[in-house]
């Protein structure tokens, strides 16, 4: 991530200039006071994920998802509310267990987490592919939910505030995707039963709130809380989720400091203080707070300061000081880094965010990037709660699964699926946005005409995305292509002649015309191989990339002669998802991450 901190913090004046220029029809639902961003997102429903690595991950997740057993998923609320809880354990950090020890035990660390995420993903998916199997497992969830619904699960958690966060989630999901017209009164007894057990206001990590209570009660995430409770609250639920929010914004120790552009983030945790930044970007979006979004694009430029090149960040689940030696460390020292399933679920939500506010489409390319090089290639979730947790960064890495059954990166897995295709394709009032190039169709209605945008293509393995526009009469729209700032060279044609407008790195290219049905814009991004280097004390350490893609080493290469920086950019892309370069007298095998499966592999190169 080569971003720059200045360049982010001076995205909060350009974000409110725009937000005058908005047109009133994306603006009318919002609540009073509220921000109304740039850029709008589509309907679950409009868009269709084509490309064979999101889709893949999309059915493994749903197909997990649909077939867990019912009475186990509820067994956990049933013994916290004291009532008969038939069906088997489901295992893993899911479990309630009394006599719970997380000095030694794996089963009962969380019971209960990941429902409301699972809840919140499967109405996803009903909208996405209109499934009434979906809807009907949905609603029989909740109203089994329903009936265990009482303080004992908050008071025996140790995460109250982290499981009824995600709760809201699944039922304010329930609400809007699945036409659940009960999720609202499950709502308020969820908050009713939940209040009274959670802290009075946001707690940091560490601090201890409970008596009596080990280290282990203190890891629970209260900053977190507002994103959900804002996103309730617009969605009609009522104004004590405004209200709830507002007395969770994390101000004094986080968003105050940050908003001054001080850089607070060493040392906290990583996934949930990220995640904790889409609470402010709620804050400004409802609220009209600029302070929260100075405080969310200074943590984002402060966050991409720290980045390893896959987008990832956070080793061994911290975010670090600016300048420390960790990440160099972090290569020898760890195989435990970036959160991968739930900080892209953060990361994808903040950037998504930042784009629909700001209009700058470099949030795009870190969305793209960490897509390509992070989750997309996480193990897919098996069935018995095994689930890829960390990426691994080591100079001898591995893909693995997590030694803990069903945690919470098992809950944030099947949510970015989900939401690939909402990430993807964007909207204002004048046309589309096409802010991930991945195989998929967008359709909408604009001035009574039908109309549709197709992507295809093998990008980023390839350079070239095509558009196929589908309109049931010519319509005069804009369509903005993302440029990614590595992209020196870009081209569009349109209908296979060489547009001439502006198409420069680092922004939209914007054609606007009327379009005819059967129009096709062919769009080239030259992906020029490059080294970049893991921080600026560290110009020896570099990872080799192709566009977006990260090029892992495999086969030992921490072992051989340190390669020569000439050596690594002769590369060479010998098959679509391969690479290779000659290293002193031995070829070296690269490969993107998708592709990584029992290979051991670098991240980063020393070079010679
Ligand atoms: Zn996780």
């Amino acid at each position: 991530m080569r971003i720059t901190r200045r360049d982010f913090v001076s995205l909060s004046a350009s974000a409110a200039a725009l937000v005058a220029g908005l047109p009133r029809s994306l603006g009318a639902a919002l609540p009073r006071n509220a921000a109304a961003p740039t850029l709008a997102e589509f309907g679950y429903g409009d868009v269709s994920v084509t490309s064979a690595l999101h889709r893949a991950q999309l059915e493994n997740t749903h197909d997990v998802l649909m077939n867990l057993d019912e009475d186990s998923l509820l067994k956990p609320f049933r013994q916290m509310a004291g009532q008969p809880a038939p069906g088997a354990d489901l295992g893993g950090w899911y479990n309630y267990d009394p006599d719970y020890d997380w000095h030694k035990d794996d089963a009962g660390f969380a019971p209960g987490a990941t429902f409301g995420q699972w809840v919140s993903a499967l109405a996803r998916y009903h909208a996405i592919t209109g499934s009434q199997a979906t809807r009907d497992k949905v609603l029989r969830l909740n109203r089994l939910y329903g009936a265990t619904i009482g303080g004992g699960f908050y008071d025996k958690n140790r995460f109250p505030t982290y499981c009824y966060d995600k709760l809201v989630l699944g039922l304010i999901d329930s609400h809007t995707l699945a036409a659940d017209t009960d999720a609202f009164a499950l709502l308020e007894r969820t908050t009713r039963a939940a209040v009274p057990h959670l802290p009075v206001a946001a707690v940091d990590r560490e601090l201890p709130w409970r008596p009596g209570k080990d280290q282990s009660y203190r890891w629970d995430e209260s900053y977190t809380l507002p994103e959900n409770l804002f996103l309730a609250y617009q969605r009609g639920a009522g104004r004590r989720y405004r209200d709830l929010a507002v007395r969770y914004l994390d101000d004094a120790t986080w968003f105050d400091p940050l908003a001054r552009g001080e850089n607070v983030l060493a040392g906290k945790h990583a996934y949930s203080y990220v995640n904790s930044l889409s609470s402010a970007m709620q804050a400004y979006l409802t609220l009209g707070s600029s302070k929260h979004l100075r405080a969310a694009s200074n943590a984002f430029g402060m966050l991409a300061a720290q980045s390893y090149a896959t987008g990832g960040w956070g080793p061994d689940e911290k975010l670090v000081a600016p300048g420390a030696e960790t990440l160099d460390a972090s290569l020898t020292a760890t195989h435990n880094s970036f959160e991968t399933p739930c900080g892209a679920y953060a990361h994808f939500k903040l950037t998504r965010y930042l784009l629909r506010v700001t209009g700058d489409s470099r949030y795009g390319d870190s969305m793209e990037r960490v897509m390509y090089n992070t989750v997309l290639g996480a193990r897919p979730l098996s069935a018995d709660g095994r689930a890829f947790y960390y990426s691994d960064y080591n100079v001898s890495g591995r893909k693995v699964y997590s030694n803990h059954r069903f945690p919470c990166c098992s809950g944030t897995l099947p949510q970015v699926a989900a939401d690939y295709g909402i990430n993807a394709w964007l909207r204002d009032a004048r046309g589309v946005y096409v802010n991930l190039y991945l195989p998929s169709i967008v359709r909408w209605v604009r001035d009574g005409a039908r109309c549709s945008l197709e992507q295809s293509g093998d990008y980023p393995f390839a350079d070239t995305t095509s558009i196929r526009v589908g309109t049931s009469r010519p319509t005069q729209f804009v369509v903005r292509l993302r440029i990614p700032e590595w992209a020196a060279g870009a081209r569009i044609e349109v209908n296979g002649e060489r547009w001439s407008g502006a198409v420069e790195p680092g922004r939209f290219a914007a054609i606007r015309r009327a379009w005819h049905d059967g129009d096709r814009i062919d769009l080239e991004l030259p992906r020029r191989l490059r080294l970049e280097p893991l921080d600026s004390r560290h110009p020896q350490v570099m990872a080799l990339m192709s566009g977006p893609l990260v090029l892992f080493p495999i086969d030992g290469a921490g072992e051989r002669a340190p390669p020569q920086r000439a050596e690594l950019l002769l590369a060479r892309q010998v098959a679509p998802r391969r690479w290779e370069a000659q290293v002193g007298p031995a070829p070296l095998t690269f490969l993107p991450f998708v592709a990584i499966d029992e290979e051991p592999y670098s991240t980063y190169l020393t070079l010679g």
